[in-house]
């Protein structure tokens, strides 16, 4: 069972997908990473969908991602006595530090940390920012503003404060519990929502260890100053669109997509495009021609992944989003503008000698005509190494470890395989023209090229080249 693209899919699991039979479906039509959104749903229907998704992995024989998707400090005002509150363009409204249900002057928001944090000048927008308030005035427990965008707020609507760095953790107390579940089950990704500072970071890898990877969810401004020192740090990045839009202005957020891309190409790390890439097939069969062109765009920055929210979580064409999804990548690759834009964006050669060994392993490969690239990897590293290059040879991923080969299911062009472990240089020669072919990714005739670390088992160095033939 191959794809025939290089960039991945996640699909999120929601009411429109989690049964075993939708889950298998949409791996079918081309998901590779699940991602399970802890924003909704109790511990109980994740673990339903957790085991079912490790069942369908045995079923097809195939590694599969799972990304455990934390709500993180998600701000919203509280409720109203009468449900909803229609603001008019220019009034004065007034929030108050609390719980209690209120109206236009006393809108609840329990959160101490935004009193503290606020300025006058800077904006708070309520409902993915449909509405604008410009603040005027903070005491300890209220904040003074003008609508300057108007329209209807109602209960426990989104809170977005662009302007302000919060003194929150990035791990709420539900985020903590949400993390330790998910780690008790088995996830290959855990991704951190409202990253703003590089410490974020580092508490929350201080938790998970080497159990999961890390991926940084960028939507916060701060995060985006901060952006080195994230990437470096993380394992994965998510250009988290949705909130980033609202956060920043929608003009900025094209150019946001291109950098990041690029940023973590440079630092051989995973990168996932996310949010409303086919919107409209929330509710009708076929996308929007912008929207097409969207993913396209994804795949020519050189995303690692592309990513279905609502489309495969709520919407009425889970499987048709996954399908089109992959249609998109497939041609967007196989179209004669796709090379020399993936090559020209490549990032200056990485010098250290394993990066240098990778990265010609992959020109060697594109060189000789080599059916596959094989690398044997521990870590993964190998293939982060020569995913970095977006060779046009597909790359098959042999790894002893199971959990490499799952997390390894995001990354650019890889194919994992779980391979058992290898005794001798000769063995893993011989071991990789036998997974090429019984994974059909090469005849007899053909060549491959190997590429290791030896000795086998230590991770860190990529120091091997071979050429075998079939
Ligand atoms: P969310 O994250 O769907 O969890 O909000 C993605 C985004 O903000 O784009
Ligand atoms: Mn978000």
């Amino acid at each position: 069972m191959r794809r025939h693209r290089h960039a991945k899919i996640v699909a999120t699991v929601g009411p429109a997908s989690n049964t075993p039979e939708k889950l298998r479906e949409l791996f079918l039509a081309g998901a590779d990473v699940f991602r399970l959104n802890f924003s909704h749903g109790t511990h109980e229907d994740h673990a339903k969908v957790h085991a079912a998704i490790r069942a369908l992995e045995q079923e097809m024989g195939r590694p599969i991602g799972i990304l455990q998707d934390l709500q993180g400090p998600k701000i919203r005002i509280g409720t109203l006595v009468d449900g909803k509150e229609e603001l008019v363009k220019g009034e004065r409204v007034r929030f108050v530090l609390g719980k209690e249900p209120g109206a236009k002057q006393n809108i609840p928001l329990p959160h101490p940390e935004i009193f503290a944090a606020i300025m006058p000048g800077q904006d708070l927008l309520i409902d993915d920012g449909r509405v604008r308030v410009k603040v005027k005035g903070v005491t300890d427990t209220t904040i003074d503003g003008e609508v300057i965008v108007p329209g209807t707020i109602s209960n426990r609507k989104g809170v977005n404060l662009p302007g302000t760095a919060l003194d929150m953790s990035p791990l709420t107390e539900k985020d903590r519990a949400d993390l330790a579940f998910g780690l008790s089950l088995g996830m290959d990704w855990i991704a951190l929502s409202f990253v703003q500072r590089p410490s974020d970071v580092i508490e929350a890898k201080s938790i998970i260890g080497d159990r999961a990877g890390l991926v940084a969810k960028i939507e916060k401004p701060q995060a985006l100053e901060k952006i080195d020192d994230i990437v470096r740090l993380s394992d994965a990045i998510m250009v988290a669109r949705g909130d980033m839009g609202v956060e920043i202005p929608p003009e900025d957020v094209p150019g946001r997509q291109k950098e990041l891309v690029r940023a973590c190409r440079l630092a051989a790390k995973p990168v996932i495009v996310a949010t409303q890439m086919l919107d409209s097939m929330v509710a009708t069969p076929t996308p929007t021609r912008a929207e097409a062109s969207d993913v396209a765009t994804a795949v020519y920055d050189g995303a690692d992944a592309v990513m279905l929210s609502a489309e495969s979580a709520s919407g009425q064409y889970p499987v048709e989003s996954v399908s089109m999804m992959s249609r998109i990548i497939a041609s967007t690759e196989r179209h004669s503008a796709y090379r020399p834009i993936i090559t020209a964006l490549e990032p200056e050669v990485d010098t250290t000698p394993s990066h240098a060994v990778a990265a010609v392993g992959a020109d060697l490969a594109q060189t000789i005509g080599a059916a596959a690239i094989f690398a044997f990897t521990s870590s993964g590293n190998t293939v982060a190494r020569i995913a970095r290059k977006r060779p046009d040879v597909p790359v098959l991923a042999a790894t002893p470890n199971p959990d490499v080969a799952r997390r390894l299911c995001l990354f650019w062009g890889a194919h994992p395989i779980q391979s058992g472990d290898v005794g001798t240089y000769e063995e893993m020669v011989v071991r990789a023209k036998e997974l090429a072919a019984s994974n059909e990714f090469a005849q007899t005739g053909q060549r491959i090229v190997v590429v290791a670390g030896i000795p086998f088992g230590q991770a860190g160095s990529t120091n091997n080249l071979r050429v075998a033939k079939l």
